[in-house]
Parts: C-alpha cells; structure tokens; sequence
C-alpha cells in the first residue's frame, strides 16, 4: 500500500509540473509569434532588435523544455568511473566566458586527492553549471565564484561558492521546490533538478547562505564500498 501511495503522490507531482510547465512555456511562445508577426509587417532597420528578443525567448522556452525533460526522466541513468575535475575542467570554459561578460571572476581550487567517483558525466556537469550560474546570476560586478573540491571522510564533497547577497532563510526552505524562482526570466528548475540529480547519485546537496556574504551549495559523493576497494581507498572507520 505504502509503495501505491508513492507511486500516486509521484504522478500526481508530475501531473503539477506538467501543467506548470504548459503554461510556462505558452508565455514566451505567444511572444515569439507576436515579433515574428511584426517583423513581417515592419522594416528591415528594425528587425535587429525583434531578432534579438525572438532568440531570447526561444532560448528561454528551450531551457524550460531541456530543464523539465531531464526533471520528469527521473530514471536511473548510466555510471561510469570518472575524474570529477575532468568535468570540471572541461566546463570551465563556459562558465568563464559567462563570468567575464559580466564582469565576474572564477577561481577554481582542486584536491588532488579526491579520487575517481562512480557518475554521470552529463548529469554532472549539468549541475555544476547551474550551480555555477545561479552564483553568477545572484552576483553584482566584481563578485567572485568559487569551485572548490574536498576529500572528506566519507566521501567527496564539492563546494559552489559565491560572494552574492545571500538567500533570507524563509527561501531557502523552497529554493529545491520546482518552479520556484525569484527572478523574471528564471524556470525554477535549475536547483530541483540538481536535487534529482543527487538522488540518482545517491549523493546529497545542500544550501548555506549568510545575507549580504554570499552562498555555498554543497555537494556530496559518498564513497561506497566496491569503489573504494578498486580505487585503494582505506575503509573509514566507524
Ligand atoms: P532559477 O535560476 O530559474 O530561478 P533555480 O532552481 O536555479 O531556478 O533557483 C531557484 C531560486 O533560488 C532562484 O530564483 C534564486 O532566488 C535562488 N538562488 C539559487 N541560487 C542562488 C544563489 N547562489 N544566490 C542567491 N539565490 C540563489
Ligand atoms: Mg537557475
């Protein structure tokens, strides 16, 4: 009984989702036919500037769609045995180019320790860009990001850093619900599907915030036993 309840709490969620998301998404499609309609109709000195906000919604209704999609495929996915600063390395570049356009700094801080983890490569690089956006998002000029990653006992975490203005406590009980979003153009589904994304991995995330300081999320890799066995790491003594 007790697994039929979950499986009805379970659709009934995505059936929510499902109906938030068609109306998120008929918002920005009605604005795209509404400029392409006028750009029909004006002069071409002026389409630059439709253009523009045509790309801009097209690009917010496909990160809606991508964002949900990866949310409701909440199946198990393929792990491998990876070099998490690989992933890192390898996005790095992307979130670099966003922070310099804005004025922001990057500092990357990588334990040579940390040994391999079993993951999703996709998955993870996923969240480590919303994570990393979302700092740059929350951030003034001049803010610094900070990726650090960290051998500890049980594990590896890795933490997102940034010098914003913080989260008030009150929302940061919400922050992981889907839809929710303080901002006029965001989805409110970066952090939710970070939290799946950590559910698959059997893994954690969690927020500290100070107000005015700034924020770090934490993720989390918990070893487990056949890894560390392959990877020659000591057993953690209970
Ligand atoms: P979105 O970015 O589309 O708003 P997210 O799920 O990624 O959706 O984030 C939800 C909300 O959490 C944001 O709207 C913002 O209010 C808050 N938030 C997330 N990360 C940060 C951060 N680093 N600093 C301040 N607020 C944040
Ligand atoms: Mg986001």
């Amino acid at each position: 009984f007790r697994k039929e309840l979950n499986h009805v709490e379970r659709l009934s969620l995505v059936g929510q989702m499902a109906a938030g998301i068609t109306h998120e998404i008929r918002n920005p499609m009605a604005v795209v036919r509404g400029f392409l309609q006028l750009m029909r109709e004006k002069s071409p000195s002026s389409l630059d500037h439709y253009y523009r906000i045509v790309m801009e919604e097209l690009d917010r209704a496909n990160s809606i769609i991508n964002d949900f999609l990866a949310l409701a495929q909440n199946r198990p996915v393929q792990m491998e045995l990876c070099d998490l600063h690989d992933i890192i390395r390898e996005l790095s570049p992307l979130l670099w180019a966003d922070a310099n356009l804005r004025g922001q700094s990057i500092e990357v801080k990588l334990d040579e320790a940390v040994p391999r983890l079993m993951l999703n490569p996709k998955e993870i690089k996923q969240l480590i860009l919303n994570l990393g956006r979302n700092g740059m998002e929350a951030m003034p000029e001049k803010g610094q990001l900070v990726l650090e990653t960290r051998c500890v006992a049980d594990g590896v975490a890795l933490y997102v850093r940034d010098t914003g203005p913080g989260i008030p406590p009150a929302q940061q009980e919400r922050l992981f619900e889907p839809f929710f979003t303080t901002k006029a153009q965001g989805t409110g589904l970066g952090l939710s599907l970070c939290l799946s994304i950590m559910e698959r991995h059997s893994g954690k995330i969690s927020v500290q915030s100070e107000e005015g300081k700034g924020t770090t999320f934490t993720v989390f890799f918990p070893f487990n036993e056949h890894l560390q066995r392959q990877e020659g790491i000591p057993a953690v003594a209970e």
